[in-house]
């Protein structure tokens, strides 16, 4: 009997292991060994941020702020023990990057495109002096990291197994936007340059309205199956086509009017957004999306 009882303990204990721990409440997994955890919004933690297993090593998807790099790692370290080897920053605002150096002591190498590593250094490093966050959000408790390995063009990752590749394509939200591709898997990262929620922000100063639509029109042929946003939950190709409808509107809508005379308010009146939901359900990100898009626009 006694033996008995030890063959089946020897069959059924490494059945048990092998099956999944239930997910914390706030992670997704987009496919085996990609995850992203939702934001928590009245916890001052915005945007997705994404974790992608490879056989040695994590690739963590955006840093966040560094007290949603904290949360992040609390939740990540539930699907997997492997070291995070790299972060990627798809580019440097501080609900993106601002965690970059909870996880370079750890040991993970920051990345990014060259021109989002400049900008971290000459927008981020005066942003986070001026922050006043006090309490869990006091930044004096963590240490602003900037890039640390940077590429112009394109970056992959690759270790047989699993290929990341990591492809600039901004000017659009900003001007060193990257997106990250598993051609594989065929899922995208998009960072801010796709949301599936009413998130868009349009007031960087590399921001490029039309390069915006035409980077979007890009991703639309690579055919993704899944997309992961800077902000919300993950969508379909079609996250990508609303994402470029809403943008195009703003822009017609800006060009028509500068050739009508008009100002921003008038135009702003113009647009249908009841057409562009869920990307037009906040009337002050619309309103403001047509001001940054008609300084944009009407000098050129
Ligand atoms: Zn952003
Ligand atoms: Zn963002």
């Amino acid at each position: 009997m006694k033996s008995i009882c030890l063959t089946l303990l020897a069959v059924l204990l490494p059945a048990l292991n092998g099956l999944a721990q239930p997910l914390p409440p706030l992670v997704r997994k987009a496919a085996p060994g990609v995850y992203y955890r939702l934001s928590e919004d009245d916890k001052k933690i915005i945007a997705t941020t994404s974790w992608i297993e490879f056989r040695d090593f994590l690739v963590v998807i955006d840093a966040n702020f560094p007290w949603g790099a904290d949360a992040l790692l609390r939740d990540l370290k539930k699907t997997s023990s492997k070291p995070i080897r790299f972060v990627l920053d798809t580019h440097y605002h501080a609900d993106h990057s601002w965690g970059n150096g909870v996880f370079a002591a750890m040991g993970a190498t920051i990345l990014a495109s060259d021109d989002t590593a400049a900008d971290s250094v000459a927008r981020n490093t005066p942003g986070w002096a001026k922050d006043t966050g006090t309490g869990e959000y006091d930044l004096k408790r963590y240490k602003l990291v900037h890039p640390q390995l940077t590429f112009h063009d394109k970056l992959a990752i690759d270790d047989g197994e699993r290929r990341l590749e990591l492809l600039r394509e901004g000017p659009g939200h900003t001007r060193g936007d990257v997106v990250a591709w598993l051609p594989k898997e065929r899922i995208v990262f998009t960072g801010d340059l796709c949301t599936t929620r009413a998130q868009n922000n349009l007031s960087d100063p590399g921001m490029d309205p039309n390069g915006w639509v035409r980077i979007l029109g890009r991703l639309i042929d690579l055919n993704p199956a899944i997309v992961i946003p800077g902000h919300g939950i993950q969508g379909t190709v079609d996250a990508l086509k609303g994402q470029q409808a809403y943008l195009s509107a703003i822009i017609q809508a800006v060009q028509d009017g500068i050739v009508k005379e008009q100002s921003a308010d008038q135009i702003f009146t113009t647009i249908d957004f009841a057409k562009y939901k869920p990307w037009s359900d906040s009337n002050t990100r619309n309103h403001n999306a047509v001001n940054a898009v008609y300084e944009k626009l009407k000098g050129s």
